[in-house]
């Protein structure tokens, strides 16, 4: 957090230090992110990602979508538009803060090239060997889409979730779920109730993401979790 000289903020812990939440799917031969948040550049060149095949949006926070413009190295290499998936309204929100993008007169040649595609709450994509199947869950009043790639799930910014939606949870090894801090928030499920959430799902595993400099350190807050409950940290790595 710009400006704050809390514990977590000043910790030489490399799992303290976060950039914003994303992932990558990586699998025969394929590389597909989820969300393009403003630190989009710099996990692509820290992980070293040559070539990407689409982009998943989750919703149109700024968190999630506002490094979009950095696709430009991607559509040079690969001389394609890059396929980015999003919901209608995401997509009008994208056209409206990325207007420079979606220009049809005097469009600036170095631009980047996107080629927006249909996703909603009842999308399914197959991949090669990969299904995933998007899942709505609701960010406080606003809906937000989650994945699922054969057994494991990715819901960020959740804070409730249907029982409709629920169901597409079901049998899931590895569930990946925000939880912010430790009280209470309009729109974000704290970790109390992404804890009980994991519960009621039943994973083999589960990966907390989304974290605020608020949850505490994380040789702090890792012991103190139920078994197979894991912090996530940047750069960590889950089976597909
Ligand atoms: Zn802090
Ligand atoms: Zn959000
Ligand atoms: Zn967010």
């Amino acid at each position: 957090m710009i400006g704050c000289t809390c514990e977590v903020c000043t910790s030489p812990d490399p799992k303290d230090q976060r950039l914003r939440t994303a992932a990558l799917l990586k699998w025969d031969g394929f590389h597909v992110a989820i969300d393009t948040g403003p630190d989009f550049r710099q996990q692509m060149l820290r992980a070293g990602i040559e070539h990407l095949n689409g982009i998943l949006l989750t919703h149109e926070h700024n968190d999630h979508i506002i490094g979009l413009d950095d696709v430009r190295p991607f559509n040079f290499r690969q001389w394609i538009d890059m396929p980015v998936y999003a919901h209608p309204r995401v997509q009008r929100e994208l056209q409206h803060r990325f207007a420079y993008i979606f220009a049809t007169e005097n469009r600036y040649p170095g631009a980047p090239m996107v080629d927006l595609k249909h996703l909603d709450k009842d999308s399914v994509f197959d991949w090669g060997a990969l299904t995933v199947r998007a899942i709505e869950v609701m960010h406080g009043q606003l809906p937000v889409l989650g994945f699922r790639m054969n057994d494991v799930a990715y819901l960020t910014d959740m804070r409730t979730i249907s029982d409709l939606q629920r169901e597409k949870l079901k049998g899931v090894k590895r569930l990946i779920v925000s939880a912010l801090h430790h009280k209470e928030h309009h729109s974000h499920m704290n970790l109390k109730q992404a804890l009980s959430f994991i519960e009621e799902i039943g994973p083999e595993e589960a990966f907390l993401i989304h974290i605020s400099h608020k949850m505490g350190r994380y040789t702090e807050v890792q012991p103190a979790l139920p078994p197979g409950v894991q912090l996530a940290f940047d750069g960590l790595e889950i089976p597909l």
